[in-house]
């Protein structure tokens, strides 16, 4: 049975993993920090086989324990600060977790598999938000990295590092670089599902307004559970490499609005919307859309959810919870 160690676990792409390694008959670890954490509960209720293990990506023993314990074959690192807006709050907490915390694993692998460095194959969750201010439409593998946030800077750093100990020890480090990606799963702090909470509050007659911030950037937005099969296809490839994963279609926040509100029959969704400019950013990726070409051709992958089909399924996902709730 392949063993798998997930770092952020409790997140959404944590939990889709999860179940996808499980159905795939992998033995699967999912590391979790803090003491008490509140989202433990959440792993224990929606993937009850996963084994949990404490750790923090910013304490190198800690994970050296993990990777003792678990003997994985595959590590995901998927644990971050993943919120681009609070990265300008915590900028050095941002770049102790998401940057140096990708130094902190590699290493931790390096130490632990010693002179068999080829049996633990390594995946590190890379991102669209490197591309920043885009030099290229669209993007892929060999576009030039133009970070604008915190979070995008630190996210660079841990993709140069995965591929430093790709060239520097032949590891099988893998970095992909996904585009936005959302789900029911999704944190109400990223757009897609403060509006789709929002726009089911609204149909509801729980919420009047939606409070919103740029609504010109454009995002292509795929569905999580698509991505992480070309994680794990990333790692079953003869050598580590690195890959756009995308949709290649682009949609602006403008877009996502109308198709949430149409999906509850509400075509003049503009009455619901009030802007706030506390919701901008001190620097905005304008556009992303991602050239896919490597890994359709490469790991046989494509996306099987449309934009459409996404807004639909997280609207009314939202709404089937919130109704059950009264
Ligand atoms: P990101 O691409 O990782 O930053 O994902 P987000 O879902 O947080 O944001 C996507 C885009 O939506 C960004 O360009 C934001 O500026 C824009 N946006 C506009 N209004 C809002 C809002 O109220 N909340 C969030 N999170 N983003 C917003």
């Amino acid at each position: 049975m392949p063993r798998a160690l997930i770092t952020g676990i409790t997140g959404q792409d944590g939990l889709y993993l999860a179940e996808l390694l499980l159905d795939k008959g992998y033995d699967v670890f999912g590391l979790i920090r803090g003491q008490n954490n509140p989202k433990a509960e959440l792993v224990a209720r929606t993937v009850p086989d996963v084994r949990v293990l404490a750790g923090d990506l910013t304490d190198l023993s800690s994970l050296l324990r993990a990777l003792n314990t678990s003997q994985p074959d595959e590590v995901y690192n998927l644990g971050a600060i993943s919120f681009v807006a609070y990265s300008w709050e915590q900028a050095s907490l941002t770049t102790d977790v998401t940057a140096k915390g990708v130094l902190n694993i590699l290493e931790a692998i390096r130490l632990y598999a010693g002179s068999d460095l080829s049996g633990v194959r390594f995946y590190q969750a890379s991102s669209s938000e490197m591309f920043g201010k885009v030099q290229h439409v669209p993007q892929s593998e060999s576009t030039l990295l133009w970070p604008r946030s915190p979070y995008g800077v630190a996210k660079t750093f841990g993709h140069y590092m995965t591929i430093n100990y790709r060239e520097s020890y032949g590891m099988h480090a893998s970095s992909g670089i996904l585009f936005n990606h959302e789900s029911p799963r999704r944190g109400p702090e990223f757009v897609t599902r403060k509006v789709s909470l929002g726009v089911a509050a609204i149909k509801l007659g729980l919420q009047e307004k939606l409070v919103m911030g740029n609504l010109e950037a454009r995002r292509d937005w795929g569905f999580a559970g698509d991505y992480v099969d070309a994680m794990w296809r990333m790692l079953q490839q003869p050598e580590g490499g690195d890959y756009v994963v995308a949709t290649g279609v682009t949609h602006s926040i403008r877009d996502l609005l109308a198709a949430a509100f149409s999906a509850v029959d509400i075509p003049e969704w503009e009455k619901y919307v009030e802007h706030d400019d506390r919701f901008l950013r001190p620097a905005e990726v304008d556009m992303l859309i991602g050239d896919a070409t490597k890994a359709k051709s490469t790991l046989d992958w494509a996306p099987t959810v449309t934009f459409g089909e996404l807004v639909q399924m997280m609207v009314e996902s939202d709404l089937a919870a919130l109704t059950a709730s009264l």
